[in-house]
């Protein structure tokens, strides 16, 4: 029996990679994204994984597209929440709409995507919920207040909601990736960016492949005794 996944943010950068590793490693997956349907119907082609359209941060459209993807699939065994945006500036400059954007998509969807499946999982004492956090979240970083307070959201929310699945069979883990090679940091200026990569130990910015390793250990049937932690993932950047 294949077990079934949805990735969030699925057909781009670290998603990508998720969902092309998840599918190697023999999971039926279903890759969600927003809106750039260009780029999700040329990674539907190429890599022949199914692609499905919603707002993460739509607690109805949630809803609906899980239940989609359970029609097409059959039960959600594991939900990695990795849909995320920055709309960085400093506080000063900051809207009221570029702190409700960040906050909803990146720790919002968090909470949608997992009640839209923890029903399942409970009744059938099975789960594996991986939420894609920051090293920002755990830092801090300027001009980020919006995108570290939901990424430190998703620290805590992971903890919590560990405690609640943990007698039950469900894992509930975060990652904490460092700065990773796609276009969210491609979005960087070059000048901040190689003021960034100078700190990193490394010495070089990660592949969305190498945070794809940690997905695919946690979310494997054997992992039942890990959950409630953080795998930071950064290149040695921040030691947590
Ligand atoms: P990208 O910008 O490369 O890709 C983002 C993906 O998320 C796209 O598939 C996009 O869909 C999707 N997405 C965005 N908003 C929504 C939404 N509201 N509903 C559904 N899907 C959505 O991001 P990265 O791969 O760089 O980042 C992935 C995750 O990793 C994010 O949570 C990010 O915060 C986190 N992260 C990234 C780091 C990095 O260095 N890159 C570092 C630390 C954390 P579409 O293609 O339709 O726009």
């Amino acid at each position: 029996m294949s077990r079934v996944a949805i990735v969030t943010g699925g057909t781009r950068g670290i998603g990508e990679a998720v969902s092309i590793g998840l599918k190697k490693a023999g999971y039926k997956v279903a890759a969600n994204y927003a809106g750039n349907d260009d780029r999700a119907k040329a990674f539907a082609e190429k890599h022949g994984i199914a692609v499905f359209k919603w707002d993460v941060a739509d607690y109805d459209a949630c809803m609906k597209g899980v239940a989609e993807v359970v029609a097409k699939f059959g039960p959600v065994d594991i939900v990695v929440n990795n849909a995320g945006i920055t709309r960085d500036s400093t506080l000063k400059k900051q809207s009221r709409a570029q702190w409700d954007e960040v906050l909803d998509t990146n720790l919002g969807g968090c909470f949608n995507m997992c009640k839209a499946v923890w029903d399942g999982m409970l009744d059938r004492g099975f789960g594996r919920i991986v939420n894609i956090g920051s090293i920002n979240g755990q830092a801090g970083q300027y001009g980020q207040v919006n995108y570290a307070a939901a990424k430190s959201g998703i620290h805590g929310f992971t903890k919590a909601l560990a405690q609640e699945g943990a007698p039950k069979g469900i894992t509930v883990n975060a990652i904490a990736p460092g700065y990773i090679d796609t276009d969210m940091v491609a979005a960087v200026p070059p000048n901040v960016l190689e003021k960034i990569v100078a700190k990193i130990p490394v010495g070089r910015l990660g592949k969305a492949e190498e945070i794809a390793r940690g997905v695919l250990f946690l979310v494997a049937d054997e992992g039942g005794f890990v959950t409630g932690s953080t795998m930071s993932i950064n290149g040695g950047q921040h030691m947590y």
